[in-house]
């Protein structure tokens, strides 16, 4: 194991200097980091990904070529060549003040035809599925509401079958109508393809408003909020209404304040996860999470945010599914023959898994970790102990490795983020104050950054869609398309 240095990332949407957990986990583990009172501190990643890439403490060599040097490469890769071997996730601590744009992120498919039509917005060809566990109270929108719930709210809220159009709102509301006379139809019958292309008439028809018109969106935004003061709620609950509340303080005029009308708004308690794959419109509103995410940086953003809104991406890549919020809630499954962990485990997720570990006073005895074929991460943030390293891999050669280290037992504490290569296990021999961490792995491999053009845009651009210029990998210039919500 290894430990690592990462990345604080200083997004204006982070919650700022002490209130971010972002930034008191970070000055834990690192303890030169001057923390600034004023600074948004809203991410920290760690992974391999070179707009913020974790180095060994001991050296500062990358993580990825590192893994790339090291026996774990033919795990990783099958080409064992390459100078730097990437991780198929990120695994992120986020704190959350303000809202992030209304977005949604493209399947592989989707992602590759955006990526040949507009690399300068879509730089990666991978999708991007994400998942959210929470270390606080952690509000998000995700997904079409059921289409009850849709309903209610067109029939209160006049405002809102403005914006979508009345003539589209009748149509939605007639197949919404002819669903629930027939609850049993199966998702592919004709009567959801019916709701679903009428919900994705409307939601054009808004987000055409929010381009050609943007001065009757404000005045309906007016109007919306008159109806909340009014006491009019359609299905929403006070919570929701706090939220539409805070949006137009902090996007006044913006059409994603009708956003919550439309989606599930899902309030998590501390250690709820929820999870969701391409083609789902969400937005994270406030808290406090461990997020793991595919390595892509493909977003398409609707709303809320001074970045670039692709309206027509945005519209061939919803599903318009309308469903209920606790279908993207992901359980915990605990591991039988390992009583300190907990797998969060998304059906269909091949990007990552997530291991929540607890270990006690009581319980440290047992706190043994899982040996996986697979690199991983992991990240303390509560308490503090030792742990020791063993071999325990199928693969000689990974082995041999380790028997070059020659102290395997570490102390780790709050702050402390680890690379695990593959078949090691580890063990917590002493426990001095509780410990929680979260430890993310895959099977799968991860993506070639090594041949990732980015395309920054012009110093001057000529219109309102720019002109580009490529620029190699290895200049450095990242910043421009990376982690799309961070420049916020
Ligand atoms: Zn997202």
């Amino acid at each position: 194991m290894e430990r690592l240095e990462c990345h604080v990332k200083e997004y204006a949407w982070g919650k700022l200097g002490r209130e971010s957990e972002v930034a008191r986990l970070f000055a834990a583990g690192h303890k030169n980091f001057k923390l600034g009172c004023t600074t948004p501190y809203a991410e920290l990643w760690m992974g391999t990904h070179p707009d913020g890439p974790a180095r060994l403490q001991t050296c500062s060599t990358k993580l990825s070529s590192h893994i790339a040097k090291s026996q774990s490469a033919s795990y990783l890769s099958n080409n064992n060549v390459k100078e730097n071997i990437h991780l198929p996730f990120i695994m992120k601590i986020m704190s959350i003040r303000t809202t992030l744009s209304l977005q949604v992120h493209p399947t592989k498919e989707q992602a590759a035809i955006l990526h040949a039509r507009d690399p300068l917005h879509y730089p990666d060809r991978n999708h991007k599925p994400e998942l959210a566990y929470a270390l606080t109270r952690f509000e998000l929108l995700c997904g079409f509401r059921p289409a009850n719930e849709i309903l209610q709210n067109l029939e209160e809220f006049p405002s809102l079958c403005s914006l979508l159009g009345e003539k589209h709102c009748l149509k939605l509301k007639t197949a919404i109508l002819a669903l629930e006379k027939c609850q049993k139809l199966d998702k592919d019958s004709s009567q959801h393809k019916k709701s679903r292309i009428a919900l994705a008439t409307c939601f054009r028809h808004m987000m055409d408003m929010a381009r050609d018109y943007p001065e009757k969106v404000e005045d309906l935004t007016e109007n919306l909020m008159t109806s909340l003061d009014d006491g009019v709620r359609g299905c929403l609950q006070e919570e929701t209404v706090a939220v539409i509340r805070k949006m137009s303080v902090d996007f006044p005029g913006d059409v994603g304040i009708f956003s919550p009308l439309l989606l599930n708004h899902m309030i998590l308690e501390p250690g709820e996860c929820c999870y969701y794959a391409a083609e789902e419109l969400h937005a994270y509103l406030s808290g406090e999470c461990v997020e793991c995410v595919g390595c892509s940086n493909n977003t398409i953003r609707a709303a809320m945010t001074p970045k670039f809104i692709d309206r027509d991406a945005l519209c061939e890549v919803l599903n318009y599914r309308m469903t209920s919020p606790e279908e993207y809630l992901v359980p915990p499954r605990r591991l039988e023959q390992f009583p300190s962990v907990e797998e969060y485990s998304p059906d269909g997720c091949k990007d990552f898994q997530l291991h929540k570990i607890t270990v006690t006073l009581e319980n440290c005895e047992e706190a043994v970790l899982p040996v996986l074929e697979c690199a991983s991460i992991m990240v303390l943030v509560k308490g503090c102990g030792t742990v020791e390293e063993e071999c325990f891999a199928s693969s000689s050669a990974s082995c041999n490795e380790l028997s070059s280290i020659e102290d395997k037992a570490r102390g780790v504490s709050r702050g402390d983020i680890i690379y695990i290569p593959p078949g090691r296990r580890l063990r917590f021999s002493k426990c001095l104050q509780n410990i929680e961490a979260y430890r993310t792995f895959s099977y799968e491999i991860g993506p070639d950054h090594d041949s990732r053009i980015v395309v920054v845009p012009s110093p001057e651009p000529a219109s309102e869609r720019p002109q580009f210029e490529v620029a190699d990998s290895e200049s450095g210039i990242f910043e421009v398309e990376s982690e799309m919500d961070g420049f916020l």
